[in-house]
């Protein structure tokens, strides 16, 4: 993988967590706040990290913000400050802008002003634990489409053994079990005879219906 140069605004909760997990990946990070103690605090984990108002076009553009391949606003609070940042980003040209956004009408306006991708990991996490707490198996999923998903979904004890000619889903439900995630490796198309134990992963995808079905009827 090509090492990628981001740059993260904001060193929140999110941004702190978004540019540890980028380091960790491999890329490099240039992180900046306008606060100095949460810059001090990142400044040994992070390639650069520096004290600056994003807001202000000429300091972002001496930092050689237009260099980088994509930015990151992880502002979320001061929505001011990151609908600026926003302006003053797009402004400058970097290829790729990524925003965190609280609610939808902020989201709408990054958007309007050009920003490639808006994420809202509040509302977003919140949906993806509703989830998992109705579906206590579920480990995680995917939304491909409005009616389709890819879900994971963890092995329990009581389906310990079984085929998935056994299980089968398919004729079942409609729904396929495209892999199998054990701890001595991956089964991609796995077949009828392939046995699942408990802890393992399968992922299944079908329609929410057809998965749903198969939740509550086998898992
Ligand atoms: P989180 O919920 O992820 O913790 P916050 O909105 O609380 O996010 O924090 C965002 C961070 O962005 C804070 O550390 C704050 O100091 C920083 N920040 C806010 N406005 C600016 C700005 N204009 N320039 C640089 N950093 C900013």
């Amino acid at each position: 993988m090509k090492k990628k140069q981001y740059v993260v605004v904001g060193l929140g909760r999110f941004g702190s967590s978004l540019s540890k997990e980028l380091i960790k990946l491999g890329h490099e990070v240039l992180g900046i706040d306008r606060d100095e103690e949460v810059v001090n605090d990142m400044s040994d984990i992070l390639t650069h990290a520096v004290v600056a108002d994003a807001t202000d076009e000429d300091v972002m553009k001496s930092l050689g913000i237009r260099n980088f391949d994509c930015a990151v606003i992880a502002i979320g609070d001061d929505i001011q400050a990151s609908i600026l940042t926003a302006i003053v980003v797009k402004e400058l040209g970097v290829n790729q802008v990524v925003a965190k956004a609280l609610s939808e009408l902020h989201g709408k306006v990054l958007t309007k002003l050009g920003v490639d991708r808006v994420v809202y990991p509040e509302r977003d996490m919140g949906i993806r634990v509703a989830h998992q707490l109705v579906t206590p198996n579920l480990l995680d999923y995917i939304e491909i489409s409005k009616d389709y998903t890819i879900v994971e979904l963890s092995v329990p004890k009581r389906l310990c053994g079984y085929s998935i000619q056994q299980l089968d889903p398919r004729a079942k439900f409609g729904c396929s079990v495209v892999a199998i995630n054990k701890a001595s490796g991956i089964i991609i198309a796995p077949t009828a005879g392939d046995i699942v134990n408990e802890n393992d992963v399968m992922v299944i995808i079908g329609t929410n219906h057809q998965i749903d079905e198969f939740e509550s009827q086998v898992i």
